[in-house]
């Protein structure tokens, strides 16, 4: 009767964890439909974005940047690229005719300690990095030898642009916090810790990340329209028509382009599934109702999301053994561990074990409890990348390249007497490059959604380092002076 009664007790606890998986993937669910309404809600609030300061979530950021690289750039150009969990330095040669002869590329973590430092101190690291690396790619290059030098510089982070190398930051994302930054000049703080290191260099472009993928996008396929980054955290860009930026008329010409940075990261919409672990993620966060798109996709959360499911499912049963405390260290789970599980292909998901036991302390699971493991990596992830799917199609349907015309614009543009234009999106960001599910989901979901008549004229193509090189492209054709004098 014992054995019995721990058979049924067990049975009932399993029945829990299969019911709570149950009532993620429906709250997570991301049918078709749905995802269209994501892309309507997207068109919208660019429309709003782009019509009033303030009208919407999106910032619809000017970037001031109205021509993209056209292939025919030379020389060598310096770039500095701070983003989310690595810090960048780049050199690069430009040979023209859309040709990149050479390319140096150094990574350095961000310590964590600097990132909720001060801005003196933030910067003096990023220039020391530079001088040091100056010193050695140049092997024993005098520092005067790049005296004048241009400079592309990518900060991803949102920041209002007062003109193609200047601009103040307007809030943080992604863990960082040195307050004493926020509303300051970027390119100014960056110009004064170089000098501080004896470095004379000319801070010539100020780009976000998802402008300078768009720009190495453009430098390599002039079919590119628009820029998308899924790494630690996301954001998009794309080439608008000046007249459409309503909140700037008088501001800009209106014949040309311009670039705008969408920080969609801070998207929301009542039609994004949105579940209990979401909101409680959001709630502990360093910023509470901010970034919410970024929060259901972006990889600094998506292996926290996994992290809440499970330690719910720790609590409710015993699958996972005794309920281990490092279930409830926020952050724990990275993304890449994540993706590792997800994409453990060995019958009996050795690689799901041994990442428990060494990250989580869970030991000694059964395989029913690993295979849990994965269908929830797989169901966050690919709530993810289907919204990102819909976000790209979200920014097609803006600018007319959906196949629709547009929401507004009564012609139809990019789909002139039935024929589509081809049109590139280039992505960049470790989610799409390094985790293959990811990318195969993002694809798969933004084919479902154009359809099948128009889907292969919209090519994703990624862009590794995009972001940094595009700074520097940036940097090479907002540059003062004339190219060839730059070696
Ligand atoms: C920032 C964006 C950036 C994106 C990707 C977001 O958190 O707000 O400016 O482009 O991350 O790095």
């Amino acid at each position: 009767a014992v054995m019995v009664g721990r058979r049924v007790r067990s049975r009932r606890r399993w029945w829990k964890v299969v019911t709570a998986v149950q009532e993620l993937e429906a709250a997570a669910a991301t049918p078709v439909g749905r995802l269209r309404q994501v892309v309507d809600a997207m068109a919208v609030e660019m429309h709003a974005g782009l019509a009033s300061e303030g009208g919407s979530k999106l910032k619809m950021l000017l970037t001031f940047v109205d021509n993209l690289p056209d292939g025919s750039e030379n020389g060598i150009y310096y770039a500095l690229h701070v983003g989310g969990t690595n810090f960048r330095i780049l050199k690069i040669q430009l040979g023209g005719q859309r040709s990149i002869l050479g390319r140096d590329v150094e990574r350095k973590p961000i310590p964590q300690s600097l990132m909720t430092s001060t801005s003196e101190e933030f910067f003096d690291f990023i220039a020391l990095a530079l001088k040091e690396f100056i010193e050695r790619m140049g092997n024993n290059l005098q520092l005067s030898q790049v005296r004048g030098k241009d400079l592309g510089f990518t900060f991803s982070f949102p920041v209002k642009q007062t003109s193609v190398s200047s601009g103040t930051l307007i809030k943080w994302t992604k863990g960082f916090a040195i307050e004493d930054m926020v509303e300051k000049d970027v390119v100014e703080c960056l110009q004064k810790a170089l000098s501080r290191r004896g470095l004379d260099m000319n801070v010539a472009a100020l780009v976000n990340d998802s402008v300078g993928t768009l720009a190495v996008g453009h430098f390599l396929d002039k079919d590119t329209v628009a820029a998308v980054v899924i790494g630690t955290g996301t954001n998009a860009c794309y080439l608008e028509r000046a007249d459409a930026v309503i909140k700037c008329q008088g501001l800009l010409s209106t014949s040309g382009g311009m670039v705008i940075n969408m920080e969609w990261g801070n998207f929301w919409s009542s039609h994004l599934p949105r579940t209990s672990y979401d909101t409680d993620l959001d709630v502990e966060s360093q910023n509470p109702n901010d970034q919410g798109f970024e929060k259901m996709i972006s990889g600094m959360y998506l292996g926290d999301i996994v992290r809440r499911v499970i330690h719910r499912l720790s609590i409710e049963s015993d699958i996972f053994g005794p309920l281990s405390y490092k279930l409830s260290t926020r952050f724990v789970l990275s993304t890449p561990l994540m993706a590792a599980m997800h994409e453990d292909d060995s019958p009996d998901l050795r690689e799901v074990a041994k990442i428990l036991e060494e990250t989580l302390d869970i030991r000694d699971v059964p395989l029913k409890a690993r295979k849990i493991m994965v269908k929830v990596c797989d169901v966050v992830t690919r709530r993810a990348a289907r919204l990102v799917a819909a976000g790209i199609v979200g920014i097609l349907k803006k600018i007319g390249r959906d196949g629709t015309g547009g929401i507004s614009s009564g012609r139809i543009k990019g789909y002139k007497s039935g024929k589509m234009r081809r049109t590139v999106v280039a992505v960049e960001g470790g989610l799409y490059t390094s985790y293959t599910v990811f990318r195969e989901y993002l694809n798969e979901a933004v084919a479902e959604i154009l359809g099948e008549e128009i889907a292969p004229y919209v090519i994703l193509k990624t862009m590794e380092d995009g972001s940094g090189i595009g700074a520097a492209m940036l940097a090479a054709s907002n540059s003062a002076r004339s190219v060839d004098t730059v070696q």
